[in-house]
């Protein structure tokens, strides 16, 4: 299918051109006709399958008819995170570059007075976390009655954010003659809930979660026998692998801190993001890792959530997700647009109850790795520079993958190969001190990010 076929006008087709798309992703050729008839949609779709453009497409078009009244936006998109929040935004310039609609940003971070004047012109398009728009909402500087579409993105994430009670309640505060859409990677009751009271007679589609993701990722698992034998074999794999770039998973942010603290000392060139750190430094801590002047990010769940980051070549778990979609979520950041990645899974035998859950939703076993250097480096953790080996699994394909062997070009990122780009071969610079600016964060599991502020609210 053609994205003409879908019914999408010429100045659409132009933007979707000039973004590179040659054809529709399965769930926009799902959810784009059904949107532009009006109709309310169920997407059962996750981050990386192109849902972002199913929803976008389609507002646009019909918002292309008819303009805002001020402090009364004619739609409204709701994210869990202001960093998702504002990728969206993103999206929106891109295939809205052909049309003159306006939108605005209602996220934390961003200065009120902009955000009201933005407002006070009126909007097409209000983008916001559920937190900011309801604070906004009390203080009677924004009106909801002219919602024509509501889009609940990422829904399943919202309630692990405890935001349902607040989406629950802006959705309560809408036009009831509206057009609404959600999308969520799992249906959990709560959700369910809220589809049967909120929406009309949904059109329910479904985009196999993971699968896609699943098939270009070669998935291995690590077994250990404690905290400090994880700390080693992070750092042997990551220096004895050929990693471009990763991100390292954590389930707290007391690890996300310490995994990064150790892996900078050891000279790999991490950095951490989490909900604790000032806006400021995630935004360019995002932006270098982006750029390839930073190769690891060691992250929490929320942190990397949703984040589109092209052509990752690692995913490691430092810690087995307790949720098994959240493992879908991780090892979904590499292998994206039918590249190959590579998820490791450092796990010890108390994890054995969270791999039973993951293997039973994935459908599949994941691979013990076995390397001879890997038990040898936890006893040798003092002599591990000099260790040469390859993983076997660099060069051979696993089993359940599809992908090509990987070829022997890459840079090898052992760390007696000076040129690794994992090294941090500016050890004597002064390190930006992010634990500086870190307020001193709780251990609970993450919930939340601060304030981002991107590009174009500055300009
Ligand atoms: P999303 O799931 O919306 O976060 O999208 C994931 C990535 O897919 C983004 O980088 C989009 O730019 C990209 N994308 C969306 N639609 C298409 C398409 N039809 N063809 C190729 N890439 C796409």
């Amino acid at each position: 299918m053609t994205f003409e076929e879908l019914g999408l006008s010429r100045d659409l087709l132009d933007a979707i051109v000039n973004a590179g798309y040659t054809e529709p992703t399965p769930i926009q050729e799902q959810a784009i006709p059904h949107l532009l008839m009006g109709r309310d949609l169920l997407g059962i779709a996750q981050t990386g399958t192109g849902k972002t453009a199913g929803f976008t497409l389609p507002m646009i078009e019909i918002l292309n008819a008819g303009r805002a009244r001020a402090r009364m936006p004619r739609s409204l998109i709701l994210e869990p995170t202001r960093e998702l929040a504002a990728q969206v935004a993103e999206n929106f310039n891109v295939y809205g570059k052909n049309h003159k609609l306006s939108m605005a940003l209602l996220i934390g971070g961003v200065s009120f007075i902009e955000q009201n004047e933005k407002l006070n012109r009126g909007v097409d398009v209000l983008i916001a976390t559920p937190g900011r728009l309801i604070d906004q909402f009390e203080r009677g500087r924004i009106l909801l009655a002219d919602i024509k579409i509501l889009v609940v993105d990422e829904a399943d994430r919202m309630l692990d954010m405890g935001f349902i009670p607040d989406v629950e309640k802006i959705m309560k505060l809408l036009p009831p003659l509206r057009q609404t859409a959600m999308f969520s990677a799992t249906m959990p009751k709560e959700i369910k809930r809220l589809t049967e009271s909120y929406m009309m007679d949904p059109k329910k589609i479904e985009v196999a979660p993971g699968s896609s993701a699943a098939e270009t990722v070669t998935q291995k698992l690590v077994m250990v026998n404690g905290v400090k034998e994880k700390q080693s074999t992070l750092e042997y794999l990551i220096k004895h692998n050929t990693v471009k770039n990763a991100i390292v998973f954590c389930n707290r942010k007391r690890d996300v801190k310490s995994v990064d603290q150790i892996l900078r000392r050891k000279g790999v060139n991490a950095r951490a993001l989490h909900g604790d750190l000032p806006q400021s430094v995630r935004t360019s801590t995002l932006n270098e890792f982006r750029e390839g002047k930073i190769n690891i990010l060691v992250a929490s769940d929320v942190a990397a959530r949703g984040l589109d980051i092209d052509d990752m070549s690692h995913v490691f778990n430092f810690d087995v997700p307790t949720h098994a979609d959240d493992y879908i979520h991780r090892i979904g950041r590499t292998g994206r647009a039918g590249r190959t990645g590579y998820a490791y899974t450092i796990a010890t035998a108390d994890d054995s109850k969270y791999i039973k859950q993951i293997e039973k939703l994935i459908g599949n076993k994941i691979e013990n790795f076995e390397d001879k250097n890997i038990s040898k480096n936890k006893k040798e953790e003092t002599n591990k520079n000099t260790l040469e080996t390859n993983f076997p699994d660099q060069n051979k394909p696993s089993k359940n993958s599809k992908r090509k062997p990987q070829t022997n070009t890459n840079v090898s990122l052992e760390t007696n190969n000076k040129g690794s780009q994992l090294n941090n071969n500016s050890k004597n610079k002064k390190q930006p001190n992010n634990e500086k600016q870190q307020n001193e964060g709780n251990d609970n599991l993450e919930i939340g990010m601060g304030d981002h502020i991107p590009d174009f609210l500055n300009r």
